[in-house]
C-alpha cells in the first residue's frame, strides 16, 4: 500500500483501517464493516473509498488524483489475502461495488454484485463452485444486467423481457428451472442488448468494470430519487457516498447456504428476543424481490446449527459493543457465516422507549442517556390513540398521514352539516377535496378530516395539526363530490351518514367503524395507570424516563389553557402553571349580545353598562382557572383580536339587512351594527386595532378584565387559595404603551388588593418585532416577557399567519428556503435572533426578569432546545405538548450539561 505512505490525501480505507465513528467519511455502511471487522467478526475483506472522493468526483466531473494508485493498492492486497486475482480464469475474485452515506438511503443508490465476471472467469467460478455450471452462468448473467442498467443506463426492462423470453420459450415462469444452457444462452442475449444501447461490447477487463462501477456508484448519489429522498428527509446535498468494495460471498450454492436479516430485539416493540428472516440457497436480493417467502430465523437452528449458534453469539456482541438494538445483513455461504451489514436499527415510537429502558436495566446504558436516545416526537405519537386492526380492515385508500391520530365517524361534506351532527352529538369526519378557512367551523366541529388533495402543509393538514385533530391529505384515490353528497373509492360509494375510518399516522382510510384503542401512554399522563404497579413495559418506560428529564431539566412547562378544565388535564400532565390565557373565547357564546353592546355603545354610560355586566362573568371564568392552577402562576392575557371578529360578517350582514328592507322590516338594529363593521373593516386586521391598541381605544375595556383578574384573585385568596396572578398586556411594541396600561392596572390592583393582599406581576408579550429590539426599554416596565413567536414569525417575516401556509410553503419547502415551516419550528437565525436580543437587552436592564414562551413553539421539540440555550425559564404549550416539551426540556438539558438549577 505504498500509496497511502506518501503525503497524498488518502482516500482509500481498508476494513480493518476504520471504524463506526467515522460515517461522514466511511458512510454507514463502510465504518460498520469497518467497527465488525476490528471486533473479529467474520465479514468478507474489502475497502471503502471515502464520501470525499465522491465529493471530489461530482464537483469536477473525474476521479481525484491518487484514487486510482490507492484503489490498486487495495486491491492488491485484498488478492493478497484472498490468494486470488480479481477476474483470474481459473480461479476468480469477485467483488461487491456498494454504496453507502451517512445517513441510511435505502434502495437509493446503485450496488453491483459479482465484478470480476467475464467469458473466462465465469469458467473459473463453475470449477470453484464444484461444477456449479448454472450458478456461474446465473451470476455472469446478472452482472451484465446490474452493470447494464446502473453503470450504462440500458433499460432494464429489455433485460427482464429477454428473461421472460428463456422463460417462455422453456415452458416454465420459474427462473430456477433456467438451467446453464438456457443461462448461457441468456448471457448471449444480455450481451447483445448491452452492445445496442451502449455501441460497445459488454467489458471484459475485471479493473475496467470495477472502475466503471465506482464511478456510477458515485453518481448515483444524485440519481433523480435519492435527490428527492434527501429533499424529503433533509438530508444535506452536499455529503456524497462513500462505496464499498466488497469480496462476494455466495448464498445461492445450494441449500447449505442462504441469506438473512435479522434485529437484537424486536423493532416494533422492544421486545427481547430473537427477530428475522432467513432464505435458504438464495441472494439478498432475491428476499427483497420476494421470489420465495422466507422463513422465521429461527428455523436456521434446524437448518445449520453451527452457523445459527455462530450468529446469535454475534448478535449478543454486537448488541453489547453498540449499547443498543441492531439490525444486520448476513449470508451463509456453504455453511460458513458472513456478516454483510449491521447498523443501530430504526424503531418505532413504543419500541426506542422500552429498549432503552431495558439497556438502563441490563446496565449498558444511564438514565442521561436513554434520556438522549428517545424524543418528543416519539412521545407525540404515542400520545394519540390507535386503531384496533386485530380483525380484517382492508384500507381502501391511502393518503398522507397529515395530522396524526385514529378516528372513525359519520362522513359529512359541508362544515354546516359537520356542526350539526356533532351538535348531536355524533362523531364526524369532514371529506373535502380540499378545505379553506371557512372551512373551520366544520373542522373544530369533527373528528377528523379527509381530503383528496393537499400534502403535509396543505390548509387542512396545517390546520388540523393546530387543532390536534386526526387528518388524512391528498387521499387522490378518492373522488369527492360535494354537490352529489358522495365520494367513490375503489369502486365502492360513500354517501353522507355512511361511516369511515382515518389513520393521520400512516394516511389509511377504512369504510366502516374501526375500533379505536386510547393511548397507555396519556392514561398514565392523566394518572388512570399506576407505573409502579402495572405490567406494561412501554408505560414503566416512560415513567422512568420522563421522571428524569423533570429532574435533569431547567425550563419549566407551563400551558396555554383557558377553561378551567384544559387546566386541569394540563396540571395533571405536568404543566407547572399557566403561560397563556387567552381571554377572547371569554366574549364568545352567550356573551356576544353584551360584546356587541360594547362595540356598539354610542354614549360613555352604555359602554359602561356593558362592561359591568361582563364583569362578573370575567371574574367567574378567572376564580375556576386560579382554582385549578393554585399555587402555580397564570398569566392571563388581555383580550387580543380586534373587535369586530366578535360581529357578525359583513358580507352576511349586508345580505340581511337588504332583505329585511326589500320586506320592509324595521332594521335600525342591524342597520346600526353593519355601520358599526363597516367602520371597523379593516384590510390587515392581524396588523390594526388588536391587542394593547385596542384596550387604549375602548376605554374601560382593559380596566374590566384587569379588575375581574384581581377580584377572581383575592376571592380565591379569601377562600384560603393560593392564586398567583400575572398580568400581560399583548401586541406591545413600545414601552409607551405598556406604561400607559399599566399605571392604570396598578391602580386597580392597589385598590382591590386593600381587601386582601395579593401579589399580582404586570408584564407584556414580545411579539412586534419593534418590542424585540427595544427590550431594554420596555422592561423598565415589564415584569415578566413572555414572547408571542406566532405574532412574531408573522410580523418578523412577513408572512400572513392565516394564510401562506395554505397558499404557497409547499413551493418554499421544495426549494429548501426552509425545511419547515417557520411557525412550526422557531426560525433561529431571524426570528430567534430576535428573541435572543430581547432576552439579553431586557435582563441587562432588569436583571431576574422572567423569560418565557408561549407562541405554538413552546411545544416544538427542535424550538424546545433553542429556547433552553437562550436561556428561558419557561416554554407554555397546549396541554397534550405539555410531556413533550417537559421531555425536550430534559434532552435539552442532558445535552448541554446544564442540568438541574431550578
Ligand atoms: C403569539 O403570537 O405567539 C401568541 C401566543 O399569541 P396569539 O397566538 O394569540 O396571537
Ligand atoms: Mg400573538
Amino acid at each position: 500500500m505504498a500509496a497511502q505512505e506518501t503525503d497524498e490525501h488518502k482516500y482509500v480505507y481498508d476494513f480493518s483501517e476504520g471504524n463506526k465513528d467515522l460515517k461522514d467519511l466511511l458512510g454507514g455502511k463502510g465504518a460498520n464493516l469497518a467497527e465488525m471487522t476490528n471486533l473479529g467478526l467474520p465479514v468478507p475483506p474489502g475497502f471503502t473509498i471515502t464520501t470525499e472522493a465522491c465529493q471530489a468526483y461530482l464537483a469536477t466531473g473525474r476521479e481525484p488524483d491518487g484514487l486510482a494508485g490507492q484503489i490498486e493498492a487495495h486491491l492488491e492486497a485484498l488478492e493478497r489475502a484472498m490468494g486470488k486475482h480479481l477476474g483470474d480464469p481459473r480461479d476468480p475474485l469477485l467483488v461487491s461495488v456498494r454504496s453507502g452515506a451517512k445517513f441510511s438511503m435505502p434502495g437509493m443508490m446503485e450496488t453491483v454484485l459479482n465484478v470480476g465476471l467475464n467469458d473466462q472467469s465465469v469458467v473459473g467460478l463453475s470449477a470453484q463452485a464444484g461444477g456449479n455450471d448454472r450458478f456461474a452462468w446465473d451470476s455472469y448473467r446478472r452482472l451484465i444486467q446490474m452493470f447494464g442498467k446502473t453503470v450504462c443506463e440500458v433499460p432494464g426492462e429489455e433485460f427482464e423481457h429477454a428473461l421472460d423470453e428463456a422463460k417462455a420459450a422453456k415452458g416454465t415462469s420459474n427462473d430456477l428451472d433456467l438451467d446453464a444452457d438456457d443461462l448461457r444462452g441468456l448471457v448471449d442475449a444480455y450481451k447483445k442488448i448491452f452492445a445496442k444501447h451502449t455501441g460497445r461490447e459488454f467489458p471484459q477487463q475485471p479493473r475496467e468494470q470495477l472502475d466503471l462501477a465506482i464511478r456510477a456508484v458515485f453518481e448515483s448519489w444524485n440519481a433523480e430519487r435519492a435527490v428527492l429522498y434527501r429533499r424529503q428527509e433533509r438530508i444535506p446535498a452536499d455529503l456524497g457516498t462513500a462505496v464499498n468494495v466488497v469480496t462476494m460471498v455466495f448464498g445461492n450454492l445450494g441449500p447449505d447456504s442462504g441469506t438473512g436479516v435479522a434485529f437484537t430485539r424486536d423493532p416494533g416493540s422492544g421486545a427481547q428476543g430473537i427477530y428475522g428472516d432467513y432464505l435458504a440457497n438464495a441472494q439478498g436480493e432475491d428476499v427483497v424481490a420476494g421470489i420465495r417467502n422466507t422463513v422465521p430465523l429461527q428455523e436456521l437452528e434446524q437448518l445449520d446449527k453451527s452457523s445459527y449458534d455462530e450468529l446469535l453469539g454475534i448478535m449478543a456482541r454486537l448488541e453489547e459493543h453498540y449499547r443498543d438494538l441492531c439490525d444486520i445483513e448476513f449470508t451463509i455461504e456453504r455453511g460458513k457465516l458472513w456478516m454483510l451489514q449491521t447498523r443501530v436499527g430504526k424503531r418505532t415510537a413504543a419500541a426506542a422507549f422500552v429498549i432503552a429502558g431495558q439497556l438502563v436495566d441490563e446496565g449498558l446504558i444511564d438514565l442521561d442517556e436513554a434520556l438522549h436516545r428517545v424524543n418528543g416526537a416519539q412521545l407525540a405519537q404515542l400520545m394519540f390513540p390507535r386503531f384496533q386492526l386485530d380483525h380484517e380492515f382492508e384500507a381502501v385508500a391511502t393518503g398522507i398521514g397529515a395530522s396524526p391520530g385514529a378516528a372513525s365517524g359519520t362522513v359529512v361534506f359541508t362544515s354546516a352539516r359537520a356542526v350539526e351532527l356533532a351538535a348531536e352529538g355524533k362523531s364526524v369526519i369532514l371529506v373535502r377535496r380540499e378545505t379553506n378557512p371557512d372551512d373551520l367551523n366544520g373542522m373544530i366541529a369533527a373528528q377528523g378530516i379527509l381530503t383528496s388533495r393537499g400534502g403535509k402543509t396543505s390548509h387542512a393538514a396545517v390546520v388540523a395539526r393546530g387543532m390536534g385533530k386526526t387528518c388524512v391529505s391528498g387521499a387522490d384515490a378518492i373522488e369527492v363530490n360535494v354537490p352529489a353528497k358522495r365520494f367513490t373509492v375503489a369502486g365502492q360509494t360513500v354517501h353522507e351518514g355512511d361511516v369511515v375510518s382515518i389513520d393521520g399516522t400512516t394516511g389509511k382510510v377504512y369504510l366502516g367503524e374501526v375500533p379505536v384503542m386510547p393511548s397507555e401512554v396519556v392514561q398514565y399522563f392523566e394518572g388512570s395507570l399506576d407505573p409502579e404497579h402495572i405490567d406494561n413495559a412501554l408505560v414503566r418506560a416512560v415513567h422512568r424516563i420522563m421522571t428524569h428529564a423533570d429532574g435533569k431539566r431547567r425550563l419549566a412547562v407551563r400551558t396555554n389553557a383557558d377553561t378551567g378544565a384544559d387546566a386541569a388535564r394540563a396540571r395533571r400532565f405536568g404543566a407547572e402553571g399557566i403561560g397563556l390565557c387567552r381571554t377572547e373565547h371569554m366574549f364568545l357564546g352567550d356573551r356576544r349580545e353584551l360584546v356587541e353592546r360594547l362595540i356598539l355603545a354610542r354614549a360613555a354610560d352604555e359602554r359602561e353598562a356593558a362592561l359591568e355586566a361582563l364583569l362578573p362573568l370575567q371574574r367567574d371564568d378567572f376564580v375556576e382557572i386560579f382554582r385549578e392552577m393554585d399555587g402555580l402562576p397564570v398569566t392571563v392575557r388581555l383580550i387580543d383580536p380586534p373587535l369586530h371578529e366578535f360581529l357578525p360578517p359583513l358580507e352576511q350582514l349586508a345580505v340581511n339587512v337588504a332583505v329585511a328592507q326589500e320586506r320592509g322590516e324595521d332594521v335600525a338594529k342591524e342597520e346600526a351594527l353593519l355601520a358599526a363593521v363597516r367602520r371597523m373593516h379593516e384590510e390587515n386586521p392581524m396588523l390594526g386595532l388588536r391587542g394593547v391598541r385596542l384596550g387604549l381605544v375602548i376605554p374601560g375595556l382593559f380596566a374590566m378584565q384587569v379588575r375581574a383578574i384581581v377580584e377572581a384573585a383575592v376571592e380565591c385568596a379569601k377562600r384560603g387559595g393560593d392564586p398567583k396572578p400575572e398580568i400581560m398586556v399583548p401586541l406591545v411594541g413600545a414601552v409607551q404603551e405598556l406604561e400607559t396600561v399599566r399605571a392604570e392596572a396598578e391602580k386597580i390592583i392597589e385598590e382591590v388588593t386593600r381587601e386582601k393582599a395579593v401579589e399580582v406581576l404586570i408584564g407584556t408579550m414580545i411579539e412586534v418585532p419593534r418590542a424585540a429590539l427595544t427590550a431594554g426599554q420596555i422592561a423598565e416596565a415589564a415584569q415578566f416577557f413572555s414572547f408571542g413567536t406566532n405574532d412574531l414569525t408573522q410580523m418578523g417575516w412577513g408572512f400572513s399567519r392565516d394564510d401562506v401556509e395554505g397558499a404557497f410553503f409547499w413551493r418554499y419547502l421544495e426549494l429548501g428556503i426552509f425545511g419547515i415551516s417557520p411557525f412550526e419550528s422557531i426560525d433561529r437565525d431571524g426570528v430567534g435572533r430576535l428573541v435572543r436580543i430581547a432576552a439579553e437587552e431586557g435582563r441587562a436592564a432588569r436583571p431576574g426578569l422572567k423569560l418565557g414562551v408561549c407562541g405554538e413553539h413552546g411545544g416544538d421539540p427542535d424550538s424546545v432546545h433553542f429556547f433552553h440555550e437562550v436561556g428561558l425559564d419557561y416554554v407554555s404549550c397546549s396541554p397534550f405538548r405539555v410531556p413533550v416539551a417537559r421531555l425536550e426540556a430534559g434532552r435539552a438539558a442532558v445535552e448541554t450539561g446544564g442540568s438541574d438549577s431550578r
